[in-house]
Formats: structure tokens, sequence, C-alpha cells
């Protein structure tokens, strides 16, 4: 299969070239940069589609990006570097004269209401009451594709946990100093996926032609982890204690409290749909996932 990726070049987007090249797939990145086996947006929108079987959206700025003040300007970005890449990508699909059969868009739990007691499956209500939900609903607004032969899924991940990006990057050096601890209460859930879950969902939808709609990417135990099990396991793993919570204030002067919610709230997601379509978690258990990640 010919898989077109864009921000294939970032941590998820890693992962699965990887994984689609370990299956015998071919990628193309679509990227701000130029490079091998990369085209660019703006070639995209000017000449079109590349012959391609499958299409998947990775691109999106950091959104916990604490050197990146919570403003207008930085809001703008994280909002078109997802809706405009999906809709740059769903045009061309539409526009081609050979569609590809699939096209999957990876967006995130912020679709549901944050609650400390509530569990949300794919059916569940959301995406619009707050930034990150209105954010995930126009993004997911922006894939969708008039009729036509090309089968649509949507990956809603939660925190994605791996080696050389994302949340681990972040946190590894405060936990590695003994400096980690719960965020705010502690009590929030902290829904998360091993990263190469998450590709392998991804390469699961592309790969099983029936699937399409809307799936949770978040581990089977996601449900029953808080914020505070993460971070005493996370130490566990490391070998470190984990003493040091980190105030709600804190979290609010260096995020904003807009986005200071995606840390001090969260949400209990369960992957029904995944697991009906067959998709075998590597990384069910949280522990296992963090050993695996920091050996
Ligand atoms: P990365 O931060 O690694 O970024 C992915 C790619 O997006 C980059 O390699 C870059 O590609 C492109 N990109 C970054 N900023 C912009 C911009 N301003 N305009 C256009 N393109 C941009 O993301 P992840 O791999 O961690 O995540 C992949 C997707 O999954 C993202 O959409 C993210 O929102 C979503 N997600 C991630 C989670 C996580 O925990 N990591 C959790 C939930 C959802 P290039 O430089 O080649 O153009």
């Amino acid at each position: 299969m010919r898989v077109l990726v864009g921000g294939g070049t970032g941590f998820v987007g890693r992962a699965l070239t990887h994984l689609l090249q370990s299956h015998g797939h071919e990628v193309t990145h679509v990227s701000r940069q130029g490079g091998k086996n990369r085209i660019s947006w703006e070639e995209l929108s000017r000449v079109g589609l590349p012959q391609c079987d499958a299409v998947v959206n990775l691109a999106g700025e950091n959104v916990l990006n604490p050197f990146r003040r919570w403003g207008d300007a930085f809001c703008k970005e994280v909002i078109s570097s997802r809706v405009e890449t999906t809709r740059t990508l769903a045009k061309a699909i539409a526009d081609a004269d050979q569609p590809p059969n699939a096209w999957v868009v990876v967006t995130g739990v912020g679709y549901y209401r944050p609650s400390p007691t509530a569990e949300y499956t794919e059916d569940s209500p959301g995406g619009n009451f707050d930034f990150f939900s209105r954010l995930v609903s126009s993004w997911e607004a922006a894939a969708v594709i008039p009729d036509g032969p090309t089968r649509g899924v949507l990956v809603r991940s939660g925190v994605v946990l791996g080696r050389g990006g994302g949340a681990i990057s972040q946190m590894l050096w405060p936990f590695w100093l003994g400096l980690g601890g719960p965020i705010g209460s502690g009590h929030q859930p902290f829904p998360w996926i091993h990263i190469q879950d998450l590709a392998g969902i991804i390469c699961h939808a592309l790969e099983n032609e029936c699937l399409q709609g809307v799936f949770n990417g978040v581990s089977p135990s996601s449900p029953a982890t808080s914020n505070s099990t993460f971070t005493q396991e996370f130490a566990a793993a490391l070998g470190r204690p984990a003493l040091l919570p980190m105030p709600a204030w804190a979290v609010r002067a260096v995020f904003g409290v807009e986005r200071a919610v995606m840390l001090l709230e969260g949400q209990k997601v369960v992957p029904k749909r995944t697991l009906e379509s067959g998709y075998h978690f590597i990384f069910p258990d949280l522990s296992a996932a963090l050993k695996d990640i920091v050996a």
C-alpha cells in the first residue's frame, strides 16, 4: 500500500512510518520541510494528491509547548495546523481522479467533557463545551469527504506515551532528578496510550477494509488511571521518588488557564469500538508500558 502521511515527520509519525514500512507499505510525508520521500503542503494544494492508496493526517503544532505563550497567535496556529492541514488533505482526496481507499485522522479525547466519574465510549456526546472540544469538532468536520469510495476513520487519541517525544520527553528530566509529582489534586483521570498501540490502531484501520468511523485511541486500562497513578508508576519505572506535587496555580501560571485544563482535568475514555474491531493492544497495562519506555 502507498500511504501519504501529513505530519509524518513527528513523534507519532515516525513510529507509524516505521510500522507501516515493516508491513511492506511505502510511505510519503507531507511536510513544511523538504526532504527525501516528502512533498510540501503547497505542492499538495497546487498539484493534487499523488498516487496513493491511503492518507493519514498527524500534523499539529504542539499544544503543550511551554515556551509558547497561550495567546491569540498561538491558538490560531494550534487550530490551523490541525484544521487547515486536514481540510487540504480532504480536498485533495475529494478532487483526486483515483481517490484512496482509506483516510485516517488522529484527533483527541479532548472531544469528551472532563469528569472524574463519567466514562466515554466512541458514541458518547461531546465536542461543544470548551476550546479543546470545539477544536476537535472543527478538526473532525474538516475531515469529512462528500460521498465517495474513501472510507473515513477518526482516532481520538489520549496522551501518547513513548520514547523521544510527547509527554514523556517533557517529564523525563524532572522525574529523573526526583522533582516529579502529581499535577494538581492528582485525582483527575489520565487517558493514555503507548505509542506502539496508537501506530498499531492506525495501521489496523488502514489494513482492514471494513473499518470506518470513530475509534478511541486509549489503552483499555486508561479509565482506571489517574494522574497520581501515572505519577507513581512512572517514578517506579525510573526508580525515583515522586514527592513534589505541581500545584494547580503553577500549572495555570506556566500554561495559561485554558490550556491548563488539559493537565488539571481529564476524561475516562473506553476504547469500545477499537476493541470490538479486533485490535489487540500490545500495552494494555500502564506499568508494562512505562517499563518498555524507560528501559
Ligand atoms: P508532533 O508535535 O510531533 O507534530 C507532528 C507534525 O506536525 C510535525 O512533525 C510537523 O511536521 C507538523 N506541524 C507542527 N507544527 C505545525 C504547524 N504549525 N503547521 C503545520 N504542521 C505542523 O505531534 P505528535 O506526533 O505528537 O501528534 C500527532 C497528532 O496527534 C497531532 O495532530 C496531535 O494533535 C495528535 N495528538 C497527539 C497526542 C500526543 O500525546 N502526542 C495526544 C492526542 C492527539 P513538519 O515539521 O514536517 O511540517
